[in-house]
C-alpha cells in the first residue's frame, strides 16, 4: 500500500479517479488490468474511451517500437513526416467523402480539452462572433473554455469568470426530459424549442459562434441523442448558418458501432473534434473542420506538443485496425449484447431506473424506487446506492466508472475488442453486485 500511501499524501486534492479505484496498477492486457499485487481486474473505465484495442495491443506496440528502433523522430514542432502523412490519410479516408473533400485538420495539444479549446477560438476566428450554444448535461473538459461549455454546474461554480455568453439548450434525455415528455415527443419539444430559441427575436440569444455537442453524451451519463433530433440540430444550424461543432472525443474511432457517432444520423459536422482513441493509447487530438472555417491566420494556433508522433504512429494503427477487423460492428453486437443483459438484471432487481446507449458506450442509471416517481415514471437518482454498486463490482474483479449529473450512473466503456465471453463475465459481475 505504499503507492497509494503516497498518493494521498502528495497528490492534489483535485484527483479523481483514484479515490475509487485504489489501486496501483502493475500490468495491462487487452480487458485486463493487474495491480502490485497480483490482482486482476476487468477494465471498462478504459481510459474513459481510450482504450479502443484494449491495453498493449500488439500492433499498438509494434507502431512504438518500429519508431524507437528506427531512430524515427519522437518530436518535430508539427512539422511533417511520412507518420503524419499516413495517419491524416488514414483519418480522411475514413470521413465520409462529402466532408474529407472539404475538410482541412488542425493538430492541437495533447488533450480532448485542447481541441475544444482550438474549435471555439476557430469558430469564433471565422464567424466574429462571442457567444456559444451548448447542451445541458455536456462535458467538454477542464480548461476555460471547455469548463464554460459544461452542462454541469458542479465543478464550474468555484470558478469564476468563465465565458459568460453560453446559452444551455435542453439535450433529449429521454428518462429525465426537462418537458416531462420522454421519447420522440420530448425529442421533437427539444428541437422546436431550440428552434424557436435561436430564432425567435425574442428568444434573447444573440446569434453565437457555434454550436458545440456530443452525440451521445458521455461524463453525462451516456444520454444518445435520438438520430431524428440530431438531424433538426443540423438542419437548424445549416439554416442559422451556425457552425456545428461536434464533440466527438469519446464516441470517435468506432465505439457507437461506427467510425464516428454522426454516421448514424447521416449528417456530416462543420468542425469534428477527436481525441482519446485517435491516439492508440497515446495524447493526441485534432480538429477536423469545413475550409469554410479556415480564416485563421498562419500560427494562430500552434504549440509545442502538437501531433506527437509516437501518438500518431499508435492512432494510424489503431484506426486500421478498427477499420480492417470491422471493430465498429463488433462494438454493435457487443453492446447490443451487454444491453441485454443489463437490461435482464434492471428487470430482476429494483434499483435501475434506466439502461441505455449506443455501441459499447452504455449507461445504467441506479435510482431510489422506495420514493415516487415523476410524471414520466422516472424515480429520483441514487448516487449513494450507485457507488455502493461500483464498490461492488470492484471487490468482484470489475472496474466502472460513475457519471451523470449526480454520478447515479454506471457506465460502460469496455475496449472494442471484448469478446462474447468477457461480456457474459462482466454481466454476471455486475449482475450478482446490483443483488
Ligand atoms: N469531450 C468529451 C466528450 C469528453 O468525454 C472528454 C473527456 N472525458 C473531453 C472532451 C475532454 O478530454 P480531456 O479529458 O482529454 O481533456
Amino acid at each position: 500500500t505504499t503507492y497509494l500511501d503516497t498518493q494521498n499524501q502528495r497528490e492534489s486534492n483535485a484527483r479523481s479517479y483514484p479515490r475509487r479505484i485504489p489501486i496501483a496498477i502493475d500490468k495491462a492486457e487487452g480487458i485486463y488490468v493487474t495491480d502490485v499485487e497480483g490482482n486482476t481486474y476487468y477494465d471498462c473505465l478504459a481510459g474513459a474511451g481510450t482504450l479502443a484495442l484494449g491495453h498493449n495491443h500488439p500492433v499498438v506496440i509494434e507502431a512504438i517500437e518500429e519508431i524507437v528502433h528506427n531512430k524515427r523522430p519522437l518530436h518535430t514542432l508539427d512539422i511533417t513526416t511520412p507518420m503524419k502523412e499516413e495517419f491524416v490519410s488514414e483519418i480522411f479516408d475514413s470521413l465520409p467523402e462529402e466532408f474529407a473533400k472539404r475538410a482541412k485538420i488542425q493538430f492541437c495539444g495533447p488533450t480532448g480539452s485542447d481541441a475544444i479549446e482550438a474549435a471555439l477560438k476557430l469558430v469564433k476566428t471565422a464567424t466574429g462572433r462571442g457567444g456559444m450554444l451548448s447542451f445541458q448535461g455536456g462535458y467538454h473538459g477542464m480548461t476555460n473554455g471547455a469548463l464554460s461549455m459544461m452542462g454541469n454546474i458542479g465543478p464550474k461554480q468555484q470558478v469564476p469568470n468563465l465565458m459568460p455568453d453560453v446559452q444551455f439548450m435542453p439535450y433529449p434525455y429521454s428518462y429525465r426530459c426537462p418537458f416531462g415528455l420522454g421519447g420522440d415527443l420530448g425529442s421533437k419539444v427539444s428541437s422546436t424549442y431550440i428552434e424557436r430559441a435561436i430564432t425567435n427575436p425574442e428568444g434573447g440569444i444573440v446569434k453565437p459562434a457555434g454550436m458545440v455537442m456530443e452525440m451521445v453524451q458521455g461524463e453525462g451519463g451516456a444520454v444518445p441523442a435520438p438520430i431524428e433530433w440530431v438531424q433538426e440540430m443540423r438542419r437548424i444550424t445549416k439554416e442559422q448558418d451556425i457552425p456545428l461543432i461536434l464533440d466527438e472525443v469519446q464516441t470517435g474511432i468506432g465505439r457507437t458501432g461506427k467510425m464516428f457517432a454522426f454516421e448514424h444520423a447521416g449528417i456530416t459536422p462543420d468542425v469534428l473534434v477527436l481525441s482519446k482513441a485517435i491516439g492508440g493509447t497515446l495524447p493526441l487530438s485534432v480538429v477536423i473542420h469545413d475550409e469554410k472555417l479556415d480564416k485563421w491566420g498562419p500560427g494562430a494556433h500552434s504549440g509545442t506538443f502538437r501531433g506527437n508522433q509516437m501518438a500518431i504512429a499508435a492512432g494510424t494503427a489503431t484506426i486500421r485496425y478498427v477499420k480492417e477487423n470491422n471493430l465498429e460492428e463488433h462494438a454493435e453486437n457487443m453492446g447490443a449484447q451487454l444491453m441485454n443483459r443489463l437490461k435482464q438484471t434492471q428487470a430482476e432487481t429494483s434499483s435501475i431506473g434506466d439502461v441505455r446507449g449506443r455501441g459499447l458506450m452504455i449507461g445504467v442509471e441506479v435510482v431510489n424506487m422506495q420514493q415516487e416517481a415523476d410524471t414520466l415514471g422516472s424515480y429520483p437518482e441514487h448516487p449513494d446506492l450507485a457507488k455502493q454498486i461500483q464498490k461492488e463490482c470492484f471487490n468482484r474483479g470489475l472496474i466502472l466508472e460513475l457519471g451523470g449529473r449526480f454520478g447515479s450512473v454506471i457506465r460502460f466503456l469496455p475496449p472494442l475488442i471484448i469478446t462474447e465471453e468477457q461480456v457474459n463475465e462482466i454481466s454476471n459481475i455486475f449482475h450478482e453486485a446490483v443483488r
